[in-house]
C-alpha cells in the first residue's frame, strides 16, 4: 500500500527572505517546491498539499492600506481567501508542470478552504499575531476607536495591528477535500491554515478577524484525510534543543512524550516551531503513524528516515 503524506509548507517555499515578493520569484520557488514534492509523487507517495501565507497576505493587505481611498479595503478574511487563491494558483500550475515533464498524469486541485474555529477559544480574550502594516502612533490610536482594532507597538518598529490566532475545530470543505484525495488528486487546501470562520446560533457561517496558524490547520487536515504521515517542510533540517546557542543538539527523532517535555521546557517557541510540533503530537494522538519535520531538499531522505527530525506516538 502506498504512503499517504500530508505536506505543510512553509513561507521559504514561496518566497525566501530576500526576496521582494514578485510574481517571477515567487513562481519560481513554488516551481522548485513542487519539483521536490513531485520526486515523492514518483516514489508512489500519495500526496496533499498546504502551505502558510503570512508574506502574501500582508502584502494584499498593505495594497488595500494604500489604496484605501480610491478602492474599499476590504477585510482580512477576504484577503486572507484572495492569498490562497494566488497560491493556489501558483502551486496548482507549477505541479501540473513538473508532473508533466515526470511523465506522471495526476490531477491537481485547489480547494478554497475555511476553518470554523470557537467563540470560546480563549485566543479572542488576547490577541497575539501581528498582521498588515505599520502604522505611527496617531494612526493606531484612531483605529483603536474607528476599528476596534487591538494596535500594539510591535518591539519599537512602529504600531501594528494584531489579531487573534485560534486552533482550528474542523474544516467545512473536509468532505469535498476527502474525497478528492480518495481518488487520487493532489488537493491543495487550508491554505494559510484556512480562513477562519464562526457558525452563529443557526449554524450559519461568517469570516472572523483572526488568523490560523497553517501548522495547526496542517495537523486538522492530515487526519481528517487519514493521512500516514505529516511532513512539515520548513527552513531548517532538524528540530534541535538550545535552538541557535552553543550548546545546542539536533533531534533525529523523538517519541509524543518527548516533544511534550521539551516543549514545557520552552524549547520550540509560538509562532514558529512551537505550532509544529503541537501539530505533530496532535496528528499522532489522533491516530496518525508518524510525523517528519524537516527542509524542503531533504523532504525525500527524510521520509526514508534518513534526515530531518521524525515524531513517533
Ligand atoms: P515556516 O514558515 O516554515 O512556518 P517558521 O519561521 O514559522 O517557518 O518556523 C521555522 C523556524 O523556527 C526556523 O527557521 C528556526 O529559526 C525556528 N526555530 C525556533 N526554535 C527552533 C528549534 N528548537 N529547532 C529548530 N528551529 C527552530
Ligand atoms: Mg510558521
Amino acid at each position: 500500500m502506498s504512503r499517504s503524506v500530508l505536506i505543510a509548507l512553509g513561507g521559504n517555499a514561496i518566497l525566501q527572505h530576500k526576496e521582494k515578493g514578485t510574481s517571477e520569484e515567487q513562481f519560481e520557488n513554488v516551481r522548485k517546491t513542487c519539483e521536490e514534492m513531485v520526486r515523492l509523487v514518483a516514489e508512489g507517495y500519495r500526496i496533499a498539499i498546504t502551505h502558510g501565507n503570512g508574506p502574501q497576505v500582508g502584502d494584499i493587505l498593505l495594497k488595500n492600506e494604500i489604496a484605501k481611498n480610491t478602492l474599499p479595503a476590504m477585510p482580512l478574511d477576504v484577503c486572507g481567501a484572495e492569498s490562497q487563491g494566488m497560491i493556489g494558483y501558483m502551486m496548482q500550475q507549477s505541479m501540473y508542470n513538473e508532473l508533466r515533464k515526470a511523465g506522471l498524469n495526476i490531477p491537481v486541485a485547489t480547494v478554497l478552504t475555511q476553518t470554523l474555529v470557537r467563540k470560546d477559544d480563549p485566543a479572542f480574550q488576547s490577541p497575539t499575531k501581528p498582521i498588515g502594516p505599520f502604522y505611527t502612533a496617531m494612526e493606531a490610536s484612531r483605529l483603536r476607536v474607528e476599528k476596534g482594532w487591538t494596535v500594539i507597538n510591535d518591539s519599537g518598529r512602529g504600531y501594528r495591528r494584531v489579531v487573534p490566532s485560534p486552533i482550528p475545530a474542523s474544516i467545512t470543505e473536509g468532505s469535498v477535500i476527502k474525497e478528492l484525495f480518495n481518488q487520487g488528486t493532489i488537493v491543495i487546501a487550508c491554505g494559510g491554515g484556512g480562513v477562519p470562520v464562526l457558525a452563529d446560533e443557526n449554524g450559519a457561517l461568517q469570516g472572523v478577524e483572526a488568523v490560523i496558524d497553517k501548522d495547526h490547520g496542517a495537523a486538522l487536515l492530515a487526519t481528517l484525510i487519514s493521512a500516514d504521515i505529516l511532513l512539515i517542510l520548513t527552513d531548517v533540517e532538524k528540530v534541535a534543543l538550545n535552538y541557535g546557542r552553543p550548546n545546542q543538539k539536533d533531534i533525529d527523532d523523538m517519541t509524543t512524550g518527548e516533544a511534550k517535555m521539551y516543549l514545557a521546557e520552552g524549547h520550540f517557541p509560538g509562532g514558529s516551531m512551537g505550532p509544529k510540533v503541537e501539530s505533530a503530537i496532535r496528528f499522532l494522538e489522533a491516530g496518525g503513524e508518524r510525523a517528519i519535520i524537516t527542509s524542503i531538499g531533504r523532504a525525500l531522505d527524510a521520509l526514508k528516515g534518513k534526515a530531518g527530525t521524525t515524531i513517533y506516538r
